[in-house]
C-alpha cells in the first residue's frame, strides 16, 4: 500500500453539495510480506478500518495505490477484481449483523463456492462440513440459522465464510472487540493455528495493542489517518518510540501483580478527523509536545531503527 488516501464527502444544504470532507486515510504506505501478520491498532476513527476495506476495495481509496502480488488492485476493473476476491477476504467485527439472519449457516459459507465456481451440489456440502470443522464447529449446524449461536460461534462461522474460497489475504476487521474477553483468546488462537495450517497472511485490526501482541509479527499505530509508528512486535512493546504508542501501551494491564505500570492519561479526545490539527495530529494532546514546530511541521515516517519507522520530530 502506497500513499493510500481516503476521504469521505461530507455533503449540506438542499443541492445536498459537498461542503467538506473526512479525512479518514491521510498518505498510509506499508507492506505486507506472504504469511505474516501486521497488527494495525489506534482509537475509533483513526482510519484502521477505512484502510482494511481499502485494500479489497470495499471502499474506493481517494488516492494511492494498492499492489497485491505485482498487480495493482486500484486499478483492476470489475471483473478482475470479482476475481481478486478469491484471494483476499475479510472478517467482520461483528458476527451478527456480518451474517444473513435469514440464510442457513450452510448457504452463508457456501455462497462463495458457488459464486466462484468452486464446487457445485453435494461438493458444497462436503466442503462446508469440512470448513465448520476446521473453525471448530459440527458439520451439523450447517442447517441452522445464525441467532442460533453464541457470539464467539458466530465468529467462527465468518471465520469459516473467509476461508471457503481459500484465500491469501485475510483482513480481520476487530475481528474479537464484539466478544466477551474469554472468548477472545479462543478466536485468536483459532487464527493462528489457521494461519499455520494454510499459510495466511493477516491484516490485523484492533483498537487495543494487548490483542495485537500476541498474534502480530509487526504492528502498525495509527493516529487520525497516519501511521505513526510501524516496528516489529517485540520491539514495538520494548522501546516504543512515539508518545502516542507509549500511551496506548501504559493503558495495557501486565499479567503481574507486582509489576505496575504508570499510565499515561492523553488531555482531551482524539480531534475531529472533519479537521485534523495541523503539523503534527497528535500536538494537541502530546505530553512532549513543543508547538512551535509540532503544530506547523508534519512529521515524516522515519526509519530510526532498522525496521522501527516513527513520525515525531523530537524522538527517533
Ligand atoms: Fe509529540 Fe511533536 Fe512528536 Fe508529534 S511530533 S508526537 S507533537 S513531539
Amino acid at each position: 500500500m502506497k500513499d493510500l488516501v481516503k476521504r469521505f464527502p461530507v455533503k449540506g444544504g438542499i443541492l445536498r453539495r459537498t461542503i467538506d470532507e473526512v479525512h479518514a486515510v491521510s498518505g498510509v504506505t506499508f507492506d505486507l510480506a506472504p504469511g505474516e501478520t501486521l497488527g494495525v491498532v489506534g482509537e475509533s476513527g483513526c482510519g484502521k478500518s477505512t484502510t482494511g476495506r481499502c485494500i479489497l476495495r470495499l471502499i474506493e481509496p481517494t488516492a494511492g495505490e494498492v499492489w497485491f502480488e505485482g498487480r495493482d488492485v486500484t486499478a483492476m476493473d470489475r471483473k478482475a477484481l470479482g476475481a481478486l476476491r478469491r484471494d483476499m477476504q475479510i472478517i467482520f467485527q461483528d458476527p451478527f449483523a456480518s451474517l444473513n439472519p435469514r440464510m442457513t449457516v450452510g448457504a452463508i459459507i457456501g455462497e462463495a463456492l458457488v459464486i466462484h465456481q468452486l464446487a457445485r451440489g453435494r461438493e458444497i456440502e462436503d466442503r462446508v462440513a469440512e470448513l465448520l470443522e476446521t473453525v471448530g464447529l459440527n458439520a451439523d449446524h450447517m442447517r441452522r440459522f445464525p441467532h442460533e449461536f453464541s457470539g464467539g460461534q458466530r465468529q467462527r462461522i465468518g471465520i469459516a465464510r473467509a476461508l471457503a474460497v481459500s484465500p491469501k489475504l485475510v483482513v480481520c476487521d476487530e475481528p474479537v472487540s464484539a466478544l466477551d474477553v474469554s472468548i477472545q483468546a479462543q478466536v485468536v488462537n483459532l487464527l493462528e493455528d489457521l494461519q499455520e495450517k494454510f499459510g495466511l497472511t493477516y491484516l490485523f485490526i484492533a483498537h487495543d495493542l494487548s490483542v495485537v501482541e500476541h498474534i502480530s509479527d509487526r504492528v502498525a499505530v495509527m493516529y487520525l489517518g497516519r501511521i505513526v509508528e510501524l516496528a516489529s512486535s517485540r520491539e514495538l512493546y520494548t522501546t516504543p518510540l512515539h508518545p502516542y504508542t507509549e500511551a496506548l501501551l501504559s493503558a495495557v494491564p501486565i499479567p503481574d501483580p507486582t509489576l505496575k505500570r504508570t499510565r499515561i492519561r492523553l488531555q482531551g479526545d482524539v480531534p475531529s478527523p472533519l479537521n485534523p490539527p495541523s503539523g503534527c495530529h497528535f500536538h494537541t494532546r502530546c505530553p512532549i509536545a513543543k508547538q512551535d514546530l509540532c503544530s506547523v511541521e508534519v512529521p515524516e515516517l522515519r526509519e530510526a531503527r532498522p525496521g522501527h519507522w516513527v513520525s515525531c520530530h523530537l524522538r527517533g
